[in-house]
């Protein structure tokens, strides 16, 4: 199902990596826009979205894209600099310029500004965990296809991400389509692969991920809990969906993200957790909010009527929700 759907969101998701690997060598200072809500935003998100969102344009014109980005920021006339960069950046990729929305930049981003509907639509974050992008770290671009309020589709690419015992250095791409499993791609030796999350009960063995920005989460508190789970290894904090990844492809058992109480108010974006989620549970995960409810996709751009995520194998979602209720 979905063979067409997949294999350009593939296409589009592997373009935009290439593009965003490059930006993130060359990255200067002035690369990055601060957005109203104070939140970073810089030349490699808005060229992924608009290369992401004409190439789903072209081929489904009629599936809606909700972005996270849009070009208000970048029309202003202080950040022309900025644009002048992403244009530039564009137009080096041959092919690919000329298939923009009509040949305009800004056009292409905000194709990506659609609200959800009850219908489908494609939910995209151009470049996730843009404060690790920034610093040179881990990020992903995610692409998910909802229908009817459920995931069906998701792809995230992760170009910064290494794997222990597997070749290569130049990324991972996650995939998964309802009912078909969860697949990983190795973007160096282009080796497809499925794969599961890990069945052992070994807490000696157990690795725990949550953010590595601390104002995305407790931190405390989820530390306390992985302490409290009696797992001896440390958390590992990384940026963006790369943690589902990392959990689907089991390497990692654990990845837990309790609201911040400084931002007691903020909702979940639904395109930060789309693509990661279905990569889990298709791969034999559990993804549900802290209180073990299903995480639901059908109420517009948040998850509104969830309290944090956890991603963990059906082993240990029980014994992890029985904790966090007592803490
Ligand atoms: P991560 O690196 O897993 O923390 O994910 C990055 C995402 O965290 C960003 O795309 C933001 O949308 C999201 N984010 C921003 N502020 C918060 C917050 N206060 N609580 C939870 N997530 C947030
Ligand atoms: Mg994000």
């Amino acid at each position: 199902m979905y063979e067409e759907e997949l294999k350009i969101g593939l296409e589009a998701v592997d373009k935009a990596m290439r593009i965003s690997r490059k930006i993130q060598k060359e990255l200067t200072a002035g690369d990055k826009i601060d957005k109203s809500d104070k939140s970073p935003v810089t030349i490699a998100d808005f060229t992924s979205q608009a290369v992401i969102c004409s190439i789903l344009n072209n081929e489904f014109p009629d599936i809606p894209i909700v972005g996270e980005e849009e070009s208000t920021d970048l029309k202003k006339p202080e950040n022309s600099g900025v644009f002048i960069k992403i244009e530039n950046f564009l137009k080096n990729e041959k092919n690919l310029y000329d298939r923009l929305y009509k040949n305009d930049i800004l056009e292409s981003i905000d194709l990506g500004c659609a609200e959800p509907n009850p219908n489908i639509f494609w939910t995209l974050d151009p470049i996730d965990g843009t404060k690790g992008f920034l610093r040179g770290e881990q990020y992903a671009v995610a692409l998910a296809l909802i229908k009817n309020g459920e995931v069906i589709l998701g792809i995230s690419g992760c170009p910064n991400l290494s794997i222990e015992k597997e070749p290569g250095n130049e990324g991972f791409i996650f995939f998964s389509v309802k009912g078909e499993g969860s697949s990983q791609i190795n973007c160096q030796t282009q080796e497809s692969k499925k794969i599961v999350v890990t069945d052992h009960m070994d807490k000696n063995k157990m690795r725990f991920v949550q953010s590595y920005e601390s104002g995305h989460g407790n931190l405390e508190l989820q530390t306390d809990i992985a302490k409290k789970l009696k797992i001896s290894e440390p958390p590992v904090q990384l940026d963006s969906q790369v943690k589902y990844g990392i959990v689907a492809s089991g390497n990692a058992e654990i990845y837990l993200r309790i609201p911040n109480p400084k931002s007691p108010d903020y909702k979940e974006k639904i395109w930060d957790h789309a693509a990661g989620s279905i990569i889990v549970e298709e791969a034999g995960g559990i993804v549900s909010d802290i209180n073990g409810k299903s995480l639901d996709f059908s109420l517009g751009s948040t998850l509104s009527g969830n309290t944090g995520i956890l991603a963990t194998t059906s082993g240990l979602h029980k014994e992890i929700l029985d904790i966090i209720s007592n803490s």
